[in-house]
Order: C-alpha cells, then sequence, then structure tokens
C-alpha cells in the first residue's frame, strides 16, 4: 500500500497543472496492476478481432497492453482499412473495417499473456508462429467467433525478416521486427496478416498464386510488395468485392463491418471445411489456429 501513496499524490497533483511523463507512468503503472489474463466480457457475441500481448518467460515486459501502443496501432490500422477499402474500385466509395473486441468500458480488451517458456523454446520449432497459436488455444484463448491477433514481444529466429504470420482465424506479429519497419509499414504490416486471417488468398481467385497466400500484382497481399502496398484488389478479380461466382469474398467475410446480407465465416470453410456454396479446395498449407502446420 505505502508504493501506492505517491503515485496517488503525484497524479492529483498533476491533474491540477496538465499532463506530464509521471502521470503518464502512473497511470501505466495501475493498468499494469489491473491487468487481466483472460477475454473480458464482450459487448456483444458477434464476431470479433481479439488482440493478445504475448511474451516469453524470459521477454521483458515493455507494457505494450496497457500504454496504449497496441491499441493505437490497432485502431490506426483499422482506420487504414476502412479508407483503403473504399478505394477499392467495385467499394463505390464505402469502405469496411474489421469488428473489434472491445471492453464494456469502450476501450480494445488486449490479453496479457506469458508463456511458461523461453523465447529459445518457441524459437527451436520451424514455424514458432505455430507453437505461439497451439499455446494461446491451450490457454483457453479457441473462440470459434473470434479471430486472435497476437502481438509478440520477441522475434523469431529469423530476426526482422519474419514481421508476421498468419493461419485462417489467427496471426502474429513479432514487435521487434515491426518496430524496425516505418510507422505507416507496421499498419500495413498488421492489416497484411489480418486478411491472411480471412483465408486469403483464395485459390479461385484470379491472380492467387496458391499456396504462399499472396496474388499477383501490387497489393496490400502481393508476393513482391514494393515499398509495402495499401492497394486492396485493384481490379476486383481475387480476394475482395470480385463476383467470381462460387469463391470467397473478404467483403463479405462475418469480421468485417459493414456486414454482407450473405456473409459467411472463413473459421466454417477453411477450418471446418463446411464450404457452403463454395466449389473450391480450402486446403491451407499454413494452417487454422485448431490445426497449426508445426514444422
Ligand atoms: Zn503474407
Amino acid at each position: 500500500m505505502k508504493k501506492l501513496i505517491v503515485p496517488i499524490i503525484i497524479l492529483m497533483t498533476l491533474i491540477a497543472c496538465g499532463t506530464s511523463e509521471e502521470e503518464a507512468q502512473a497511470i501505466v503503472d495501475k493498468a499494469v496492476e489491473e491487468r487481466v489474463v483472460e477475454d473480458q466480457s464482450d459487448v456483444n457475441d458477434d464476431y470479433q478481432v481479439h488482440y493478445i500481448y504475448f511474451l516469453a518467460s524470459d521477454t521483458p515486459d515493455n507494457r505494450l497492453d496497457v500504454n496504449g501502443w497496441i491499441e493505437k496501432l490497432a485502431l490506426k490500422a483499422n482506420a487504414d482499412l476502412l479508407y483503403w477499402s473504399a478505394l477499392s474500385p467495385n467499394s463505390k466509395g464505402v469502405g469496411q473495417q474489421f469488428k473489434l473486441d472491445y471492453r464494456l468500458d469502450s476501450k480494445l480488451d488486449i490479453t496479457f499473456l506469458r508463456a511458461t517458456v523461453p523465447e529459445k523454446t518457441i524459437n527451436s520449432v520451424q514455424v514458432p508462429a505455430s507453437y505461439i497459436f497451439n499455446y494461446i488455444r491451450k490457454a483457453g484463448f479457441d473462440n470459434s467467433r473470434k479471430v486472435y491477433a497476437i502481438l509478440v514481444g520477441f522475434n523469431t529466429y529469423e530476426g526482422n525478416v519474419k514481421g508476421g504470420e498468419a493461419g485462417t482465424a489467427l496471426m502474429t506479429v513479432f514487435i521487434p521486427a515491426a518496430n524496425s519497419y516505418s510507422q505507416d509499414e507496421r499498419e500495413v504490416l498488421i492489416l497484411h496478416e489480418l486478411i491472411h486471417s480471412q483465408g486469403v488468398g483464395f485459390t479461385c481467385g484470379k491472380r492467387d498464386i496458391g499456396q504462399s497466400g499472396h496474388i499477383q500484382g501490387n497489393d496490400i497481399m502481393g508476393e513482391n510488395r514494393n515499398g509495402m502496398s495499401r492497394i486492396i484488389d485493384e481490379f476486383n478479380d481475387t480476394y475482395y468485392r470480385h463476383n467470381i461466382q462460387e469463391c470467397p469474398d473478404m467483403s463479405k467475410s462475418v469480421y468485417l463491418t459493414p456486414t454482407a446480407e450473405d456473409s459467411w465465416d472463413p473459421y466454417e470453410v477453411f477450418c471446418r471445411r463446411n464450404t457452403g456454396g463454395f466449389t473450391f479446395n480450402p486446403e491451407k498449407f499454413y494452417g487454422c489456429k485448431d490445426s497449426p502446420a508445426i514444422k
């Protein structure tokens, strides 16, 4: 208790004379004390993207879940999607966003999760993201109506080369790698991985190049992204508002809002193989949240 009294007095003084670093620090300290390690009550039971700040047992805690860093990045990336998707020709100026998991107090719900194993153990498999996917599922994060967006506090053994990795209904971004990019590029990286989490690329899309999940041409999902493109399916022929019969369209995913009347669930289609009216091979080499491909 003794420790608490000083910051509270400082805080009260600082509120009277405006914000300061100390005040911000006190707020973060308090938030760390109140951290929750489980998914909190949801505002609704709609499909949504849930953010997790994930550390290994030996990763320094930079408090990115409570100091606003993750929240700001997640919200800005989502605002970018609204803007960039509106520019896709068939959008006719109407953009979409991901539905995010918010707390009852309207803040983004971000779970803090520290593994019991060190970074070395997680990096001992060929696809460390798969290890993390399995880990969070065993920790109880396996809601079939959520995409898990996991911001990892350390890099894979590949260093800054590997910014992120995704499967259907989940994705990872490795924070030190992301921090070696510019702010704009970080936002692109988050969106790139979130778009993968929707099952993109779709093999029935015209410019899809198969197993890698990427597409031909200048695109946020492009195989050769020169300077990280923000273009979202500029010809509407591959994954977004494409009008290809019996082929999934990301704009109609249940995770996007405004939500299409004939929406579909990437988890059902790619993980449970309930492909409904789609006639394509839902095989994914990079796995689903309940069957990550550990190599
Ligand atoms: Zn990719």
